[in-house]
């Protein structure tokens, strides 16, 4: 048991593992530096090993037997008290993960904190709602039962870690299954807040689980234990195929929810002003957002009002530290991505693309300007390859069919955004484009109800309402033929 707390903003944070209901530290540890300040070390993170996935894993199936058996009404109720500390410790969380992630400070408090919240909430209620699927046929009486699977390990990346872990960590509880959560080793604190939250919420423990590391090493051994029986990941292609490479082994269920290479389909027809105020959104969190609309495409016919309209919308943008409320664009999360995401632009003037505007590091901050790049055609690297940065692509098209060819035409397939002044055109071309989540004048609208998850390169599985608690459950069919009596 160990508890080496440190102060980050004033909130005291362990970056330690929580592992059957206690903090468990490891022989060595990996450093966590804040994007607001590089040279601003905010901890000693512990890094597990394969012996700390083990014994993680040991206390998931250690507390599942009780935890599936506690049904939803029970396994509500610590969901609901769960809701209830996130949201009183909001401004806390959004501290923590400001500085650690660089996110905007309100917009972790007014947004991805409390969908944490909602999150648990969300699930706690649809486990109760749900009814079993009942019918009589071929003379039996049939009831489908969502069965707990068992121990989950749960996979999330650096971008939004509250809010992507909550997300995440809420359908598997709620159905039953006990949890392993690793976080990203770029921004592991907020998660640990989270486990604290789980301990006051009166979780049993070994129900929840978090251990810090490195994705490679602690990573791997979680989702090659074959213990585990459910493995839900967020995070980059790259690394799906090796978490699913494991998951085949064991024969495991296993939803990836990957990059993104969105269109922003702009029509003439639209109201170019909303249009080019929510393109300039895109550049929001530095472009580190997986759902952003990425892709520009614009009718010809309007493409020099609209970037006319575009710049005018990013100018007013302001780059500067998360906490700042004036700041609108934070600061993007490692030194190794400000040089991966260079270096596509580097690769992308190289090949003849233009730059339009930006493309500069600025000073010694890790802000990348606003970079908008005309490419030499649809084949560029930058795109057909998720940057997750700010950087967004201009193209043109000269009529519905081309922008919806343009629009389906990369391996991602998570989200598409569509501006239009006709319903029919709305209708048309969003049920054209192939992604998970299709918007028409809006952006990021969310019914956690709905189905969420990406096509092709961009993901397996989906997420969301019924969707994530069918995944996390074994699903049986029970038959009993009528007439049979005691
Ligand atoms: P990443 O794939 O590098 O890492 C994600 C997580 O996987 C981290 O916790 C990492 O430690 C772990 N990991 C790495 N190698 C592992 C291994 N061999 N075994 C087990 N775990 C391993 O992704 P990232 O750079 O942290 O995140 C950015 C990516 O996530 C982008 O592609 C972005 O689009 C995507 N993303 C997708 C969504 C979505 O909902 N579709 C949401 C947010 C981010």
């Amino acid at each position: 048991m160990s508890d080496r707390r440190v102060l980050v903003e004033g909130v005291a944070v362990s970056p330690d593992h929580l592992i059957g209901g206690a903090r468990v530290s490891s022989p060595t540890t990996f450093e966590d530096r804040s994007p607001l300040d590089w040279s601003w070390k905010l901890a000693d993170v512990a890094r597990g090993d394969a012996s700390t996935a083990t014994t993680a894993v040991d206390a998931a199936v250690a507390a599942f037997p009780a935890w599936a058996a506690a049904g939803v009404a029970e396994r509500g109720a610590c969901l609901h008290r769960l809701a209830d500390l996130i949201d009183a410790h909001t401004d806390h969380i959004a501290a923590v993960e400001t500085v650690d992630m660089g996110m905007l400070l309100e917009s972790m408090r007014l947004r991805l904190v409390a969908r944490g919240a909602i999150n648990f909430r969300t699930y706690a209620d649809l486990a109760a709602a749900h009814e079993e699927r009942r019918w009589s046929s071929k003379g039996t009486a049939n009831t489908v039962q969502r069965m707990p699977a068992g121990p989950a390990v749960i996979i999330t990346p650096w971008n939004a870690p509250f809010m992507l872990s909550t997300w995440k960590v809420a359908p598997a509880l709620a159905a039953g299954n006990t949890v392993v959560l690793k976080p990203a080793e770029w921004s592991p604190l907020s998660c640990s807040l989270l486990a604290d939250l789980t301990v006051e919420a009166g979780f049993p423990p070994g129900v929840f689980n978090l251990v810090q590391g490195i994705g490679e090493e602690v990573g791997a051994a979680l989702v090659s234990d074959p213990r585990v029986r459910r493995i839900s990941f967020t995070g980059s292609p790259e690394t799906a195929r090796h978490i699913g490479r494991a998951a085949a082994d064991n024969i495991v269920p296993f939803t990836a929810e990957l990059g993104g290479k969105g269109p922003l389909v702009v029509f003439a027809d639209a109201d170019l002003d909303a249009a080019a105020a929510k393109a300039a959104v895109m550049y929001d969190d530095s472009g580190q957002v997986c759902l952003a609309g990425t892709r520009l495409l614009v009718e010809a016919s309007v493409r020099d009002e609209f970037v006319a309209r575009f710049r005018a919308a990013v100018d007013r943008h302001v780059l500067g530290d998360s906490r700042d409320a004036a700041t609108t664009i934070a600061p993007m999360i490692h030194p190794d991505h400000v040089e991966r995401v260079l270096g596509f632009v580097e690769r992308a003037v190289a090949a003849g693309d233009e730059v339009v505007f930006g493309s500069h590091r600025v000073g010694d901050t890790l802000h990348v300007e606003p970079t908008l790049i005309e490419p030499a055609g649809n084949d560029s690297e930058v795109v057909q390859r998720e940057v997750f940065g700010p950087v967004l692509t201009l193209q043109t098209f000269a009529d519905e069919d081309e922008a919806i060819a343009m629009a389906n035409s990369t391996a991602y397939g998570l989200s598409a955004i569509v501006y239009t002044g006709s319903t029919e055109r709305a209708e048309r071309v969003g049920r054209a484009l192939r992604a998970g989540v299709v918007w028409v004048n809006t952006f990021l609208v969310r019914d956690l109800t709905a189905p969420f998850g990406g096509i092709g390169l961009s993901g397996i599985g989906r997420e969301g309402g019924d969707y994530a608690l069918d995944f996390h459950s074994d699903l049986k069919t029970l038959q009993i033929a009528e007439g049979t009596t005691t």
